[in-house]
């Protein structure tokens, strides 16, 4: 049985998701990508990127690799892609031209398409009269109507043309899965569509219903603002003869204000998410977070826990707002998973070894930090605190790495005991236990003031901080010490209080 017949027989699940090259991925994108690859999988079905590239002014290079790269890089890499292959390609509309002249010819012969002959000065002239009278502007249909010999006169002649689509009255309602039964009559408001321009390049229209129909398409998901196209798309598959796939139109993703999500500002897209050391799970559970299609909404879910959790049912018709600023939180959520997940603890060792040799390679003076039983441990000792591997080198955790320079002067303001209390520390330290604890070690802080009279516990503190960080701020003072280890933090605090 040939592919074709396999999957009608099958009745499988084949979702696309059908972007223009034109750019960068967006976040409005990926989640009409996520929500294919959740559909896909939760019905053991195939998940398809197609590259809709019609329209070749506006096609930018590197455009099409970038939006495979950045659904590999979310975790949701399509089952058949242009990089894939698969048996239904090729995966880029531009390599598909034959197949659409195929189908046009189909339409002209039964005369559910005629070709136009209008030149781009008419069009716009029936354009500007249509706005001087405050109508939409709609092709008049004026090709419609040329004998067969007028037709093959102009051809003779080789003049220019358009094949357009005979838009009929009255499109069938359709159940769209999202929206419900909806109906545009398309014909009564709209001049009858290009379909094959005269560059021999076919309109998004076309090239989609075809591709749809030969790459056995079983349910079209997409973003809402193609619900009115969509009477079109099954006027089309009516003209064919062809069974339409089901609809289902995703709500719009919009910023927390109810705004259009800018893509002007640059902050939307996905491979500056990726640059910037967010997590793809924490990307994905944010952009779910937000919208329908689950019973509650709730931070954590990783990729599996979406699928397992998705009802379509559940998704609803308003649009989904985005909050943008919760990222950071996300971020944290799904780092500390990470960490705690001993088959994934590994590679964020090897990632952060290579942010720390990027970050202070040069003023590394032990580079035993870069150690692996080191790097874990200051993962494990920092995870829930951190939301990013990248804070793990910004300037507040840099005693991790490298000695800071503290000033004795500075020290001397917080306690004029620092001395006393860096012998008493010292003493502390260098007890014969096993190992430290931040349990313990915090315990025995806690006493250290009944040992110094004179000044408080918090300026103890203070003052153990700066000496092992140089620092203000930052872990607790137990736990900078367990991170550093009994010798270096012993050192830290010989330099810095035991002159
Ligand atoms: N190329 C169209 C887009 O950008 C595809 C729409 C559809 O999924 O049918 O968004």
């Amino acid at each position: 049985m040939g592919f074709a017949a396999a999957s009608a027989a099958l009745g499988a699940v084949r979702v696309r998701f059908a972007p223009s090259p034109t750019g960068f991925l967006h976040l409005g994108g990926l989640r009409t990508a996520l929500y294919n690859y959740i559909f896909a999988r939760k019905h053991k079905g195939c998940f398809i990127l197609r590259l809709e590239d019609t329209d070749q002014s506006r096609v930018v290079p590197g455009a099409a690799e970038g939006i495979e790269d950045m659904l590999e890089w979310a975790g949701i890499p399509p089952d058949e892609s242009p990089r894939q292959g698969g048996p239904a390609g090729p995966y880029q509309q531009s390599q598909r031209l034959s197949l659409y002249r195929e189908a046009i010819e189909l339409l002209l012969e039964k005369g559910a398409a005629y070709r136009c002959f209008c030149t781009p000065q008419r069009l716009e002239l029936l354009k500007k009269e249509a706005l001087r009278n405050r109508q939409t502007p709609r092709y008049d249909n004026r090709c419609r109507h040329l004998s067969s010999q007028q037709v093959a006169e102009k051809m003779s002649q080789g003049v220019d043309h358009t094949v357009r689509f005979r838009l009929k009255e009255n499109a069938e309602p359709f159940c769209d899965l999202i929206y419900g039964w909806s109906r545009h009559e398309v014909a009564s408001v709209e001049g009858d569509p290009v379909i094959l321009k005269s560059d021999g390049f076919p309109t998004y229209h076309l090239a989609n219903v075809v591709d749809d129909h030969r790459m056995h398409i079983s349910h079209v998901l997409r973003g809402t603002e193609w619900l009115t196209s969509t009477s079109k798309h099954l006027l089309l598959y009516r003209a064919f003869g062809w069974d339409p796939p089901h609809f289902g139109h995703l709500p719009l993703l919009l910023n927390k204000d109810g705004s259009k999500l800018s893509k002007r500002q640059g902050d939307i897209f996905v491979e500056g998410f990726a640059q910037d050391g967010c997590l793809p799970e924490a990307l994905l559970d944010l952009i779910t977070n937000c919208g329908s299609g689950f019973a509650e909404n709730r931070m954590g879910r990783k990729l599996q826990d979406l699928v397992k959790e998705f009802d379509m049912g559940r998704i609803e018709r308003h649009s989904a707002l985005l909050d943008l600023e919760k990222l950071t939180e996300f971020n944290r959520i799904h780092l500390s998973q990470r960490i705690g997940d001993e088959t994934l603890r590994p590679q964020l060792v090897a990632e952060l070894q290579a942010a720390v040799e990027e970050a202070y390679g040069h003023q590394l003076v032990d580079r035993g930090v870069l150690e692996k039983p080191y790097v874990e441990q200051v993962l494990l000792l920092r995870r829930g605190h951190v939301s990013g591997l990248k804070d793990l080198v910004s300037p507040k955790y840099a005693f991790l790495w490298i000695r800071p320079s503290v000033s004795h002067e500075e020290l001397q303001t917080i306690s004029v005991e620092a001395e006393k209390i860096g012998m008493l520390v010292l003493r502390l330290l260098e007890r014969p236990v096993a190992t430290l604890t931040t349990e313990e070690l915090s315990k025995d802080l806690r006493q250290l003031p009944e040992q110094i009279r004179g000044t408080p516990y918090s300026s103890v503190m203070k003052l153990l901080r700066l000496a092992l960080s140089g620092q203000q701020e930052g872990p607790a003072v137990a736990e900078m010490m367990v991170s550093l280890g009994r010798r270096e933090a012993c050192a830290r605090i010989q330099r810095a209080l035991c002159r």
